[in-house]
């Protein structure tokens, strides 16, 4: 069967790669070849950079309102089409089951809404200077070319937060996406160029992350990178990014612990925490892979979230009662599942799941993995939550903050001191109380403590981070020149 060759898009001009090579993009529920999509490599990538520059000059002049109305344009977009024009391929390709995918349509048209608002938001300052023929202001201006690199977990929503905001600020963008979902950001570069945004700033190289990603991370020209992906990569693209002394937000891993404490009721909680962790198989940053449930109700705890992650519904991906489907690969199988093994081979009890069925892992509830499992520290992007117990807030905070990450957390209790000193103690980006650790939000600062990340996204937050201060001062002092 032949498949469809999809080409890149450089300055809103559609293209091959100039090698002429091209790459699969596999649908992880069968495994079928979907497209070939065009390999971008460091050649794409330093044209779009280019463009991008042309871009911005263009884009950045414009009036707020222009590029407000650009934004709300793509907003509308979505909202009227965005199930023809996205949903498939975030099946298809992302592995979302129909409702995730829907979530995502939604979530990006608020993201858009929410970032056009802010193109009117680029406040400037003044303060009073000591010299008083003296005026003080403070410009905030465009940094200039933003690189977008997304992850796949989940390839709209994330790319539209990263690309949404900076354009807002009167930056360019150049977008290079999971090498794993390549279709849904080439159609949402095509949404970009029907709302209006000059064509110079609708790049999307498809390509890979040590290849093109990292052409974009060493090119002089970037003004920044907006990196969401691992922290692995973070790192990598951080060091970089200072070699040019650039700025980088870094959207990275998280390993979020739910507290479940002693006055929560624990088949609620259980219900709760489930969500937290299975939605998505846990291909989420913020899923609550670990949970801390104090000693006083560990036990109805654990039994009732058995249960709940034995009531998960797994089957095709379109029907609408399916809770999750495959991994995005056979690699991320393979991890998830030498986590678990490792923790089991380390003294972690197994209640349940701990296998797959080709890419779909059975939810899976591990009790007790020492402090040095893998599966405690590190992240496993998989359907697998670890439960410790502890006795009181002091200890379940202290094992709450017993990790690398900060991304996210969350705390179930109804007095109101526990919730407050959970969310004041936690070293974490978020912390929310009464509900479990995975919540976006279009206007919430979004981002992570640790090697969860540096820079936060959402709202104004984000028009901070994709703009730069300008001290600007005049003096009033005579010359003596007439005028
Ligand atoms: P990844 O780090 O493997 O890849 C992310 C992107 O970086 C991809 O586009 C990839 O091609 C690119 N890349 C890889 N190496 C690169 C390099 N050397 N230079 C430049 N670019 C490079 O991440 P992933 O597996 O696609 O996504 C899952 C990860 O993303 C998880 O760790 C997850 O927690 C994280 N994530 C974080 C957030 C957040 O908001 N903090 C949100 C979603 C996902």
């Amino acid at each position: 069967m032949t498949v469809e060759v999809e080409r890149m898009i450089i300055g809103g001009v559609y293209c091959a790669a100039s090698s002429g090579d091209t790459f699969p993009v596999l649908a992880p529920a069968d495994g079928r070849v979907i497209a070939e999509v065009a390999l971008a490599g460091a050649t794409e990538a330093d044209a779009a950079v280019v463009q991008a520059r042309e871009g911005f000059r263009l884009w950045s002049r414009l009036a707020p309102r222009e590029r407000e109305r650009v934004l709300l344009r793509a907003a509308e977009l979505i909202e009227a089409e965005g199930e023809s024009r996205f949903l498939d391929n975030l099946i298809d390709e992302g592995g979302c089951t129909t409702g995730k995918a829907r979530g995502e349509i939604g979530y990006s048209a608020d993201l858009l809404r929410t970032a056009a608002g802010e193109s009117r938001r680029l406040y400037g300052d003044t303060f009073p200077n000591d010299n008083p023929e003296r005026i003080s202001m403070v410009f905030r201006e465009p940094l200039g070319v933003v690189a977008v690199i997304s992850p796949y977990n989940a390839p709209l929503a994330l790319l539209t937060k990263m690309s949404a905001f900076p354009l807002a600020a009167g930056n360019a963008i150049v977008i290079k996406p999971s090498e794993e979902t390549p279709l849904t950001a080439l159609a949402y570069g095509q949404l970009l160029l029907d709302a209006g945004l000059p064509p110079a700033c609708v790049s999307v190289v498809t390509g890979m992350g040590a290849q093109c990603g990292a052409a974009l991370s060493a090119n002089p020209d970037v003004d920044c990178i907006a990196l969401t992906g691992s922290s692995a990569t973070g790192r990598v693209v951080g060091a970089q990014s200072m070699q040019h002394m650039r700025r980088c937000q870094l959207e990275l891993g998280g390993k979020s612990a739910l507290l479940v404490l002693r006055d929560a009721d624990p088949v609620k909680a259980a219900a709760i925490a489930a969500q937290g962790i299975f939605n998505h198989a846990g291909q989420i940053c913020m899923a609550n892979s670990r949970v801390v449930v104090d000693r006083a109700i560990y036990p109805q705890f654990t039994a009732a979230l058995k249960a709940a992650a034995e009531s998960i519904v797994l089957g095709d991906l379109r029907d609408e009662a399916s809770q999750y489907g495959p991994l995005i690969n056979q690699a991320a199988v393979d991890k998830v599942l030498a986590h678990v093994g490792d923790a089991v081979a380390s003294g972690a009890r197994l209640l349940t799941g701990g296998s797959a069925k080709g890419l779909t892992v059975q939810p899976t509830v591990l009790l007790e993995p020492p402090r040095d499992a893998t599966v405690w520290c590190e992240e496993s992007f998989g359907p697998v939550v670890s439960v410790v117990a502890a006795d009181g807030l002091d200890e379940a905070i202290a094992l709450a903050n017993d990790s690398q990450y900060g991304l996210s957390a969350a705390v179930l209790t109804h007095n109101v001191q526990w919730g407050f000193r959970a969310a004041r103690e936690v070293r974490a980006g978020s912390v929310h109380i009464g509900m479990h650790a995975f919540q976006s939000n279009a206007m919430a600062p979004i981002g992570g403590y640790k090697m969860s990340g540096i820079g936060r996204s959402g709202g104004k937050y984000s028009t901070e981070e994709f703009t730069e201060l300008k001290w600007v001062s005049v003096s009033l002092e005579d010359d003596g020149v007439d005028d």
